[in-house]
């Protein structure tokens, strides 16, 4: 109960979350909204933000070992305070958060022309017994503040997750791989192009194993829309 009155209160009140400024923007002041780490020179395919001195589009990485997705939008970098407030949300439940992140992330995908935009957002699933214990899934949530910003459908029955997994940010990167196989599971496709919904990508194990199922699906192009990255 003293949970949800934390997210109900940050509706009708104007201070910025960092600052504590009255701010005409709901939860963030102009300047704390313009200091948040951005990616500057992302790459192309899994936006992790190489030098800015690299003349390349494309990480390493992407290039000897192309991921199944073709292009990921990252609002920010997971850095300090992003990486900071992120956890908040799942942890303590701040989920009011989700909706100043949303509209970040919206406004860097909406200067693509639509005719790019995806047929339809696909959240990262939970398996259903974590979402009866958690009641909601945060990434669901992000997707259908992003479809509606973005006038694009949500779909969260596409993918579903077929059991309970370890969290992943207890694991190596070997371990991530392993903890996913064969976790995720397509139900009857339809599009050609989708966009996978999440809100950190660290080695993009999650994001490798779910295109990975959807491209197997027929769909031609998917994408990683993020609300941040782990830089290198
Ligand atoms: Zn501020
Ligand atoms: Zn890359």
């Amino acid at each position: 109960m003293i949970l949800d009155l934390k997210n109900i209160w940050s509706n009708i009140n104007h201070n910025c979350v960092f600052c504590d400024l009255i701010s005409a923007n709901k939860s963030i002041c102009h300047d704390c909204f313009e200091d948040l780490p951005r990616p500057t020179n992302p790459c192309l395919c899994c936006a992790i933000d190489l030098p800015v001195t690299s003349k390349y589009q494309y990480c390493h990485q992407c290039v000897s070992n192309p991921p199944p997705f073709k292009r990921t939008y990252a609002a920010f970098n997971y850095q300090f305070p992003i990486n900071l407030v992120i956890p908040k949300i799942k942890k303590e439940r701040q989920r009011f958060h989700l909706t100043w992140l949303a509209a970040a992330l919206a406004a860097q995908i909406s200067n693509q022309p639509s005719s790019k935009h995806p047929q339809a957002l696909i959240p990262v699933p939970i398996s259903m017994l974590k979402k009866i214990y958690k009641g909601y899934n945060q990434t669901e949530q992000l997707a259908q503040y992003l479809g509606k910003l973005l006038k694009i459908p949500v779909d969260d029955s596409l993918v579903l997750k077929n059991r309970n997994t370890r969290p992943q940010a207890e694991l190596n990167a070997r371990e991530r791989k392993q903890n996913l196989q064969q976790a995720f599971s397509v139900t009857d496709n339809i599009y050609q192009h989708v966009a996978i919904i999440d809100d950190v990508m660290t080695t993009g194990s999650t994001a490798i194993e779910i295109a990975k199922a959807l491209r197997e699906t027929g769909i031609e192009q998917v994408d990683l829309w993020i609300l941040a990255r782990t830089p290198l």
